[in-house]
């Protein structure tokens, strides 16, 4: 049978646009639908990932300015700079990445129908938009990247005006100077240092007994002293009571307790953000109609190549939920194009080859095993590690709070994990990634020249104080270099 394309996607997120990219270089006709009449990219460039970074990067830029040259009459950041300088560095930075999806679809000759897909069934998409006629196309294979939204809490509204999501906090017009943050995970956490920079009072409200439960215990105490240094205060195991405006007072009051002793507390501020789950979109798709199988909260199951229960039918991306990352979709989405069109994708998208960038100030990244997580597996392991004190380019650029953490087999050396808080964390990461895919070992930061001076210095450092300590275990060190 002949079909209109080889792949129909819907949602032109990185998952969608990535196997969008790779299927033409399979030579093969694409066409994407998207719902959104202004932009393609998804909430990737629209939403989320560019966005929050773009904020965190002007935040950043303030930050360093402000704490190198001071300011002669004492004032705060947020009374030097305005939310329109922000913005305006982050205006250009969208519609730049926004063009450039734009350019990469025409150049490679990828359709695209505006309008809201839905799967009539194997073959067939249907495209609705209000005051037109419903287009219907035919696909060999179709691919469902529709992506996440803010799930709606049960007991808060979000006006969108005082009480923010993580979309509206992006239109936010002037700098805060109270911001109350409820959310206990990745997004929750980097909002609270970017707003810290601009030197608003942050409160961070989190239902959970610890904020970063995944991190490793050292990379969490480094953040901690960080943080104490900054306008953060965090309260774990608390739940929400009431939010609600004091018009006396001219502010949000967030009523909140905690879960040990039951005590209510209530915190004054001049907004909130809100930050829950996300939910997938998966509403009004046909899915139900076609049979295809999703778990209890809704994501859609797909087995290790991305296909759903229904044949040439796949999924990819936040619709299938964990983890729910840009990075992650876009390699899915190549995955599943490269599955389709029977190439033999050599890629791993295993617990211990993901590496995870947490891009607070200074950001966090991880990849492999923690320390305690090699304990608990009786796995014999020496760390190493390296403070960014100790590193002339955190010297150069005054930004010294850090220390990267080598975890590695004793008896061979071998790299298990790596894990960083400090400037520049998740970009350093993926030396780390490179050594821990080929199997490698410690030595080769000791073997090779590093650029100097540079944050990945702290790898040679760290590997340094790593075999140290294999000696002062008692190995003899010229055993310790003989050892592959
Ligand atoms: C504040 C924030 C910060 C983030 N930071 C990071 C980060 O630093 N690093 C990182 O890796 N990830 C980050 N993420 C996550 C990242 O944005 C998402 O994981 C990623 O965008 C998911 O990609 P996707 O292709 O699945 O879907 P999306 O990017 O959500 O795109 C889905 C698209 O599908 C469209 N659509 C939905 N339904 C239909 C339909 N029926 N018909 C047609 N079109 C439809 C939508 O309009 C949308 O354009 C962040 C997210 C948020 C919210």
């Amino acid at each position: 049978m002949k079909y209109d394309y080889d792949v129909i996607i819907i949602g032109s997120g990185p998952a969608g646009f990535s196997c969008a990219m790779q299927s033409t270089k399979f030579d093969k006709k694409v066409l994407i639908v998207e719902a959104s009449e202004e932009n393609l990219g998804g909430s990737w460039i629209n939403k989320g990932t560019v966005p929050s970074k773009a904020l965190r990067a002007a935040a950043k830029l303030i930050q360093s300015f402000h704490s190198q040259f001071g300011d002669e009459r004492g004032r705060k950041p947020f009374e030097r700079f305005r939310m329109e300088d922000i913005m305006d560095y982050k205006r250009p930075i969208l519609e730049s990445k926004n063009k450039k999806v734009k350019d990469d679809i025409v150049k490679n000759e990828v359709d695209t129908a505006n309008g809201w897909g839905k799967i009539i069934d194997a073959n067939t998409v249907e495209v609705f938009k209000q005051g037109e006629d419903t287009k219907t196309y035919t696909g060999k294979n179709i691919l469902v990247s529709t992506g996440s939204r803010p799930s709606a809490p049960q007991n808060v509204n979000i006006d969108k005006t005082k009480v923010l999501d993580y979309a509206s906090i992006l239109d936010i017009t002037h700098i805060p100077r109270r911001l109350v943050i409820v959310g206990s995970g990745i997004i929750a956490f980097e909002y609270a240092t970017i707003f810290a920079a601009l030197g608003t009072r942050v409160t961070v409200l989190s239902d959970l007994s610890e904020i970063l439960p995944f991190l490793d215990h050292e990379i969490k105490n480094a953040m901690f002293k960080s943080i104490q240094k900054k306008n953060i205060q965090i309260f774990n195991n608390i739940s929400i009571e009431n939010i609600s405006s004091n018009d006396l007072r001219t502010c949000e009051e967030v009523l909140f307790k905690t879960k040990e002793n039951n005590r209510l507390q209530v915190v004054e501020t001049d907004h909130v953000l809100y930050i829950g789950g996300k939910i997938p979109n998966t509403d009004n798709l046909g899915l139900e109609e076609l049979g295809i199988e999703r778990d209890k909260a809704g994501y859609m199951k797909v087995d290790g190549k991305y296909r759903t229960n229904v044949p040439n039918i796949y999924a990819a991306g936040d619709v299938i939920g964990y983890p729910a990352l840009a990075s992650a979709s876009f390699l899915q989405g190549r995955l599943a194009s490269c599955e389709m069109f029977g190439s033999k994708a050599i890629a791993e998208m295993s617990d211990t080859s993901m590496p995870y960038g947490i891009y607070s100030i200074p950001e966090i990244s991880g990849i492999g095993l923690t320390e305690e997580q090699a304990e608990e597996l009786n796995i014999d392991v020496t760390v190493g590690r390296a403070y960014y004190s100790n590193l002339t380019r955190a010297d150069l650029n005054h930004e010294t709070d850090g220390i990267l953490k080598l975890v590695f087999r004793t008896d061979n050396l071998k790299l298990l994990g790596v894990h960083i808080f400090g400037e520049q964390a998740t970009d350093m990461i993926h030396l780390g990634q490179s050594i821990m895919a080929h199997n490698d070992n410690i030595k080769y930061f000791i073997e090779r020249v590093l650029n100097y001076p540079t944050y990945t210095e702290a790898y040679k450092i760290a590997a340094f104080n790593g075999l140290n300590r294999v000696h002062k275990a008692g190995v003899k060190y010229k055993k310790i270099l003989n050892k592959s």
